[in-house]
């Protein structure tokens, strides 16, 4: 069974972020980039799952500009056979970065999809659920657990829920979405990064995919949060009712 695996490229959680000069985004020029940490656990799912022998190859997708081929190659350092680079300029909606999605799983004759639950950038949670929607195929999302039956063509997911833990039975194909608790990504090593170096990535243009693009959204304004004030130290517990009571007059 082939394994399609979508890595996005966003910037690294562990640095401080700031809002472009002209307010329509995050900066990027010139910023240290990283894959997305749900697409790592992606990423070391799709690899577990080819080292238990259920999946035959992994194929690395990753859609921007030509810097992204950075992050499909920490892919392919993480295990994937080969990479495609869709390229593109263009911020793509999920929507569109969906219908890109489908129409390569339909060429790459692939029955399981992993992605990220949510990019760390634009918090989106949308992309999984509409390529599902796209290819009619069975979703899992949020997943803690993916087990993989392939002579009954299944998967028992277990989904993280704001109520509960949620046991869901699917039938291939399927789109899996990771959840923070799914795995623990393993250290990608030297020898592995070198490999990495001479596994292939093709690229593609968007137009030769996608040839009109709708842009249903439209951002209008990024601002960064308010700037938080400094806290104070009190001198006891009543000094610090006090305040809360007649200062913070929340109690
Ligand atoms: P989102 O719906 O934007 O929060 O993204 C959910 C997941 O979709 C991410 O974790 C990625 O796996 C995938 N994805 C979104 N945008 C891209 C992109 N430009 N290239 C590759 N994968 C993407």
């Amino acid at each position: 069974m082939k394994c399609l695996v979508t890595v996005k490229q966003v910037v690294d959680p562990y640095i401080n972020i700031r809002i472009n000069s002209d307010h329509t985004a995050v900066e990027t020029a010139n910023i240290k980039m990283a894959m997305n940490p749900f697409d790592e656990i992606a990423m070391e799912e799709a690899m577990r799952q080819k080292e238990a022998g259920i999946i035959s190859s992994i194929t690395a997708v990753s859609i921007g500009p030509i810097s992204v081929q950075e992050t499909l190659r920490q892919a392919l350092a993480r295990g994937a056979d080969e990479a495609i680079h869709v390229v593109t300029s263009q911020t793509l909606t999920p929507l569109n970065i969906a219908k890109v999605l489908a129409v390569l799983v339909k060429q790459q004759q692939t029955q399981l999809v992993l992605l990220g639950k949510q990019a760390i950038d634009d918090d989106c949670n949308q992309t999984g659920q509409m390529l599902a929607a796209l290819l009619g195929w069975a979703q899992g999302t949020f997943c803690s657990s993916v087990k993989i039956d392939v002579a009954n063509q299944g998967i028992t997911v277990a989904r993280e829920t704001d109520y509960g833990l949620e046991t869901l039975q699917l039938r291939l194909p399927t789109v899996i979405t990771t959840d923070l608790r799914l795995n623990e990504p393993r250290y990608i090593s030297l020898p592995n990064v070198m490999q990495a170096k001479r596994k292939p990535i093709s690229s593609i243009n968007l137009d030769s995919i996608i040839s009109e693009l709708r842009t249903e959204i439209k951002t209008l304004k990024v601002e960064a949060p308010p700037q938080r004030k400094a806290g104070i130290m009190v001198q006891s517990v009543n000094e610090l009712l006090h305040k809360l009571q007649h200062e913070a007059q929340v109690i």
